[in-house]
């Protein structure tokens, strides 16, 4: 177990119930981290979960896991332990998923152990750029469908983006940006793609002398708003100023979403104040 008597444990709380993932995003540097998947089991993640409610004031624990639903077998398991011991009407969950292993059994066990919202790397509603990014082993409409599941589940989606790979057009960009509008994502998030050590997509930028392993490291940082002019810009299509002013697009968008989502929020809370 870990040492949680050294921290201080708020009502929001994380469990890493397993290291690693066994897909291969070009971009991703996680499995770089971790060279194969290791699972806990589901008797031992329950046995955490049941630790936490009992001695914090936890209300919701986010698996921090590279991909919870990577052992679907796993996943059932710890759904009915969860249920079992009456953990699901005592705390929350969020975890993260890949759509494509985003099945409806998988959906209903979510839900039943108490899944409030699911992280997903949906990347690009264009299918070449996807591709690109997440290899063969997704698609645009295994990221549609898992939306449209989660939201008839009401569990609520999160899911980051990933614009400006060395061939992607502003056309393809506008298919992830029609994604976003179309698709009822509770938040959503736009990188611009970024090469971090030990993944392809670095070694695609050494090759083009883009990066080193003596460079200025905070050329990495992933908020391109806050360093667009360090940055390091893979496309081969789109300068930085176009990048730029595409990524704004993408935010202007985001940031208007955000906005109506907020007022929604609060009039529902006054509605619900009045109905009372
Ligand atoms: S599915 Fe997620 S964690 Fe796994 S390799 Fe792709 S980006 Fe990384």
């Amino acid at each position: 177990m870990p040492a949680r008597d050294l921290m201080d444990i708020g009502p929001t709380t994380y469990v890493f119930s397993s290291r690693g993932c066994p897909y291969d995003c070009v971009f991703c540097a996680s499995t770089r981290f971790f060279n194969r998947v290791r699972f806990f089991s589901a008797e031992y993640v329950v046995s955490e979960i049941e630790e936490l409610v009992k001695n914090y004031p936890v209300k919701e624990i986010f698996f921090m896991d590279d991909l919870f639903i990577a052992d679907k077998k796993r996943v059932f398991k710890i759904k009915e332990l969860i249920k079992s011991k009456g953990l699901d009407k005592k705390v929350e969950f969020g975890a993260s998923i890949r759509t494509n292993l985003l099945t409806e059994d998988i959906v209903s066990a979510l839900k039943e152990m108490g899944i409030k919202f699911v992280t997903c790397g949906l990347e690009s509603g264009n299918p070449e750029s996807l591709k690109y990014l997440k290899g063969a082993t997704v698609s645009v409409e295994n990221n549609r469908r898992a939306v449209r599941l989660c939201n008839n589940a009401g569990i609520r989606v999160v899911g980051s983006f990933v614009i400006g790979h060395p061939t992607e057009t502003k056309r393809a960009m506008m298919d992830t940006y029609n994604f976003i509008k179309k698709n009822k994502l509770h938040y959503a998030d736009v990188y611009v793609l970024t090469p971090f050590p030990g993944t392809p997509i670095w070694d695609y930028a050494k090759k083009r002398g883009l990066v080193s392993d003596e460079m200025d490291w905070s050329r990495l940082k992933m908020d391109f708003r806050e360093n667009f002019e360090k940055a390091i810009i893979l496309s081969e299509r789109l300068s930085r100023a176009q990048l730029r002013s595409m990524h704004r697009k993408f935010y202007r968008m985001l940031e208007m979403r955000r906005f109506i989502q907020r007022i929604r929020e609060k009039l529902a809370i006054i509605l619900q104040a009045r109905g009372k």
